[in-house]
């Protein structure tokens, strides 16, 4: 836990309101907490997987990625745990799935509506900013739907995908 507010003190000697804005540091009982109101019980595997996602503010990872970064954080944990536990934290309402393609599923700790960019150059995937989207592709009309008869819709989340020109 060191870690974290030592580097939250060097960091907020530059720009303390950046910091603060952008970034939450969690200690570890508010990260139980968290885990706890979510109904799970927090694990030692829970709480590192945990503090790997929740400490950096919102982002989007794949089991692959989270794996890569536990282990430069000492941390060992096999790529059937990550997965379980990010599906876990998906259950319990803790992450969002954000599904590109069939072989690409993202995990973002940002769990309210919002749309994304996905860049195919880097397979990154970042937010868009702001909760309305128009898209208009070679100046033609903005693409718009409508729910079919008898049918409402609950949710929209687009995904743009961009790359080099
Ligand atoms: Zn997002």
């Amino acid at each position: 836990m060191s870690d974290g507010k030592i580097g939250l003190i060097l960091r907020s000697q530059t720009n303390k309101n950046h910091v603060q804005k952008l970034h939450h540091p969690m200690n570890q009982e508010a990260l139980m907490n968290k885990l706890r109101r979510s109904g799970l019980r927090p694990t030692p595997q829970r709480l590192a997987i945990g503090k790997l996602l929740f400490d950096r503010g919102n982002r989007h990872v794949t089991a692959e990625s989270l794996q890569e970064e536990a282990k430069t954080n000492d941390c060992k944990v096999s790529l059937a745990t990550i997965y379980n536990t990010l599906h876990q934290f998906t259950e319990a309402g803790l992450l969002r799935q954000i599904i590109v393609d069939p072989t690409r599923a993202y995990f973002d700790t940002n769990t309210t509506s919002h749309h994304h960019f996905f860049h195919e150059d880097t397979l990154v995937l970042e937010d868009i900013p702001g909760e309305r989207v128009t898209v208009q592709i070679d100046g033609r009309n903005p693409f718009s739907a409508k729910a079919p008869a008898g049918k409402k819709i609950t949710e929209v989340g687009v995904i743009i995908r961009i790359s080099s020109e």
